[in-house]
Order: structure tokens, then C-alpha cells, then sequence
């Protein structure tokens, strides 16, 4: 029954996306042809600010959700993939000011960047063709807190992320210590999960080479509500 089940779910995922790969193409074209070339990974991350500067402000848009729910009961285009913590305090979609369908979220406690992880991202940039990658680390992250303390976690599941976190804790230990550390380490992870994405995902890493994916990394900040991007748009694409 189990076994069943997961495989009416795995074939409808991948059916979902064969259908939206069939499809979305010429449907993406035609129907921003008409209105507007598409938007470039600036463009996006552009409109995302604009939607955090909303979100800070306490003015975000009304969505009429219903409608919004039956036009993506036929298929999905997220405009950005986000690689976000797990934590409560971080739901992309409202911090972004976004709604359904907008964002491909992929959430991992200390947004580490593992096989799972890689493979929900290379299923958005195959299937659904966002041309953004956001990489959103946060203030008082525990999973980066974790790692500073140097604790042996007390399962191998927990220890599995801290020793993702691990090489990042280091990295700012060169140069940071104290109250600064925890700080520190929080943007070193975002960069390490950065790069940890480029260096294991072949797909993820010719998209990046041939332009079809910029990488950007940011940090919310818990108190102001603000996500500052940690890298220039140079370099997004290094
Ligand atoms: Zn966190």
C-alpha cells in the first residue's frame, strides 16, 4: 500500500513536470510575448525586494487566493527558487511578500544545501525554469549556533547538519570570535551553501555557466524584517 502510494507520487511528480516542461515553454513565451520579454534573474530579485520592502513596511499586497488556487491547479512557473532555513521565523512567501505558486521553496535547518536539497533544486531549474536561486540564511540561526558550540549533536541526524555547517564555523573563526562569531558564521554558511550547490550539482552548475541561473545570496534580519544580499549581482554568477 506504502509502496504504491509513493509510487502514484513520484509518477505524478514527474508527470507534472514532463507536463509542465511540454508545455510551459511556448505557454511561458506566448504569454509574456504578449504582455513583456521575460524578466531577468535582476529583474526577479528586483521584485522581491520590493516585496520585502513591503513586508517591512507592514503594507503587503492582499492576495485573492481563491483565484490564484484554480489557475495554478493546472501547473506552476515560480519566478525564484529559494534555499531558506527551515525556521518558523522565515516563510520566504511572506517575507517576500509573494504568494502561491511565486516561489519554489526548498527549507532545510541551517539551509544546507544536501542531496535532497540539490535535487528539489535541479527539479525547479529542469522542469520549471526559474532563473533565480536565492540562498536566504537568517539572524540567530540555531542550526549555525549548533555548530559554533562545537557539541557533538545527539543524533547522527543532527549531526549531519551540523557538520554541513561545520566548514563555514571555521572559515569565520579566522577572523571572528565572541559575539561576533554566531554572526559571522551565519553569512559564511550562506556562502558555503552557495558554493556547496555549484560544487555538487552538475546541473545546477552549467545553468549558472550558460546563464540560465544566477545565484544570489542574502540574509534576513529577524528584527528590521530586512533581507540583505550578501553578494554583488557581479558575482552572482561565480
Ligand atoms: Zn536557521
Amino acid at each position: 500500500m506504502l509502496r504504491l502510494l509513493c509510487i502514484g507520487i513520484v509518477l505524478s511528480l514527474v508527470g507534472s513536470g514532463l507536463a509542465q516542461q511540454s508545455s510551459s515553454v511556448p505557454a511561458q513565451h506566448s504569454s509574456h510575448a504578449a504582455s513583456q520579454a521575460t524578466p531577468s534573474a535582476e529583474e526577479i530579485w528586483n521584485t522581491l525586494m520590493a516585496g520585502n520592502g513591503r513586508f517591512v513596511a507592514g503594507k503587503p499586497r492582499s492576495y485573492e487566493l481563491v483565484p490564484i488556487r484554480h489557475r495554478l491547479a493546472s501547473g506552476q512557473s515560480p519566478k525564484a527558487i529559494v534555499l531558506a532555513c527551515s525556521d518558523s521565523r522565515v516563510g520566504p512567501e511572506l517575507i517576500f511578500d509573494e504568494t502561491l505558486g511565486d516561489l519554489f521553496v526548498v527549507r532545510t535547518a541551517g539551509n544546507v544545501a544536501d542531496s535532497v536539497a540539490l535535487g528539489s533544486i535541479e527539479y525547479a531549474l529542469d522542469h520549471l525554469h526559474s532563473p533565480l536561486l536565492v540562498v536566504l540564511g537568517h539572524q540567530a540561526c540555531g542550526a549555525v549556533t549548533a555548530a559554533c558550540s562545537g557539541e557533538k549533536m545527539p543524533s547522527s541526524n543532527l549531526q549531519a547538519i551540523v557538520e554541513r555547517i561545520n566548514p563555514a564555523v571555521a572559515q569565520a573563526k579566522t577572523y571572528a570570535k565572541g559575539n561576533d562569531l554566531i554572526e559571522s558564521a551565519i553569512k559564511e554558511n550562506v556562502h558555503q551553501s552557495a558554493k556547496d550547490v555549484l560544487a555538487n550539482s552538475e546541473i545546477i552548475r552549467d545553468a549558472v555557466k550558460s546563464g540560465k541561473l544566477s545565484v544570489v545570496e542574502a540574509e534576513y534580519e529577524l528584527d528590521s524584517g530586512k533581507v540583505v544580499r550578501l553578494n554583488s549581482p557581479a558575482s552572482a554568477k561565480n
